[in-house]
């Protein structure tokens, strides 16, 4: 059984001494300590119990307690614990093959331990890949502004928000930042495509202007969701693509969040009828039960490697990734989301979560816009719904300390104006009870409320 804490040794201050935590002012209430979970539901060291409609960090999608999990884990530690994928064990090919297959067929996977790392893993291989093909111009990597792609120098540059990115700087060089759509914001949102075709464009002239044969990639998340849940248009992803193809640069697709159900579909890129070539995917993959993540390339990318010079191969390697237990986890974790039919879940019960919110909330006055798909969903909070200046970061900070008091967990997001993070956040478990769905609508509605009362 797993050791509860003692209180009496006054864990928070022990926290407070020795544990370095991420984004600290970030939070804007007490440090939490967990020490035991179940469902969707996580309990702290003093007993109390809180609906986790984050999922830890958008990531636990099969939910908490899952012992069969754990039992995946312990047979392959047993049976054997570790061996490096510069050459091979059982757990990392039937991985890989399952994991091809949910894809649709036409992809091998190269496994790290994070999402930041997956993304590294990508940006390399596009750079070498064009390399391979002889285009040595072939560098810059496209991106989008407000998207989140890791932490580590290379996919911090990736990421389009300023506020990481100072006091760090200079990142990795050769990154390039276009307008993601935002339906909410943008001027021209209500008429017909008018926001697809202007971030399309704008996709178009930056390749066309930096010139075609210096782009090795772009890569972005189906539905921008760190950078506050920002839905495209249908037709985006897809126009994007036939842009990228049109100047010969390859496609990342970051399904780090996105992936593993979140949006209704196994992968969020299949809501909109493309095939990337290089998909990056972590958190869901495990349901962060272990550290495990990968990075899919396109089997023709992949060729590209097979030359008999030594600089042919891709030269990059990873001391834990593709670990055997995190595979065999992974694995399991996939099994349970078939079962229960996790992804249909996720987009019935988001369905559900967005309309019942949207109906709730319509009149509002500080709720300017509700959205999303799957389990996935973003509340812009504004001041005035005609101007839709941010509300403020206390008046943000308060809903959700008062949803915490009230058992309910949930996030923020946003970067809508620097240093406003006015966008609330829900992307609870998959496998949520309905009396869960019921719970996070009534108490984060009740908490919105307050602000009119
Ligand atoms: N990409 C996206 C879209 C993410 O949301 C994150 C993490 N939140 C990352 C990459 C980086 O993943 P990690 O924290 O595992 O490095």
């Amino acid at each position: 059984m797993v050791h509860q804490i003692d209180q009496s040794q006054d864990v928070l201050k022990k926290d407070d001494q020795f544990v370095w935590h991420s984004m600290k002012p970030y939070n804007p209430n007490a440090t939490m300590v967990v020490s035991s979970s179940k469902g969707a539901w996580v309990t702290d060291i003093n007993g109390d119990k809180y609906l986790d409609a984050m999922a830890g960090l958008w990531c636990v999608n099969v939910g908490y307690g899952r012992t069969e999990l754990a039992d995946a884990a312990y047979e392959q530690l047993k049976e054997m614990a570790y061996f490096p994928l510069t050459h091979s064990h059982v757990p990392a090919v039937k991985l890989a093959e399952k994991l091809n297959e949910m894809l649709g067929g036409d992809y091998v996977l190269f496994f790290s331990n994070s999402g930041s790392e997956a993304n590294e893993a990508a940006f390399k291989i596009a750079r070498q890949y064009h390399q391979q093909k002889g285009q040595y111009n072939r560098y810059k990597i496209v991106s989008r502004y407000r998207a989140y792609h890791g932490s580590s120098m290379g996919a911090l540059a990736a990421t389009g928000q300023a506020q990481r990115k100072y006091k760090y700087e200079p990142l990795a060089p050769g990154f390039l930042h276009v307008t993601p759509p935002d339906s909410y914001r943008m001027p021209d949102a209500n008429l017909d495509n008018a926001l697809e075709m202007a971030c399309v464009q704008e996709v178009e002239r930056m390749m066309t202007w930096e010139l075609s044969e210096t782009i090795a990639a772009m890569i972005m998340e189906p539905i921008i969701t760190g950078g506050g849940v920002l839905m495209p248009p249908d037709g985006y992803m897809k126009a994007v693509k036939e842009t990228c193809e049109k100047h010969g640069a390859l496609l990342i697709v970051d399904e780090v969040i996105c992936g593993f159900g979140r949006t209704g579909k196994p992968f969020g890129f299949m809501n909109y009828d493309v095939q990337p070539d290089i998909i990056t995917m972590a958190k869901g993959i495990t349901s962060a039960y272990l550290p495990l993540s990968a990075t899919a390339v396109r089997k023709e990318v992949y060729e590209a490697f097979k030359g008999n010079d030594e600089y042919d191969f891709f030269r990059h390697v990873n001391t834990f990734g593709g670990n055997p237990a995190a595979c065999a986890l992974a694995l399991k974790n996939l099994e349970i989301m078939e079962n229960e039919k996790l992804f249909d879940r996720s987009r019935e019960l988001g369905d559900q979560l967005l309309n019942d919110l949207q109906a709730q909330l319509q009149n509002n006055p500080y709720v300017g816009d509700v959205r999303g798909k799957g389990l996935l969903v973003g509340i812009e909070l504004v001041k005035d719904k005609a101007t839709k200046e941010p509300l403020s970061t206390d008046m943000v900070n308060g809903i959700i300390g008062l949803c915490k008091k009230n058992g309910l967990i949930i996030g923020k997001n946003g970067v809508t104006v620097a240093g406003f993070n006015n966008v609330l956040t829900l992307a609870p478990p998959l496998s949520l009870e309905n009396e869960d769905l019921t719970f996070i609508i009534k108490t984060l509605t009740n908490a919105l409320n307050t602000l009119v009362n």
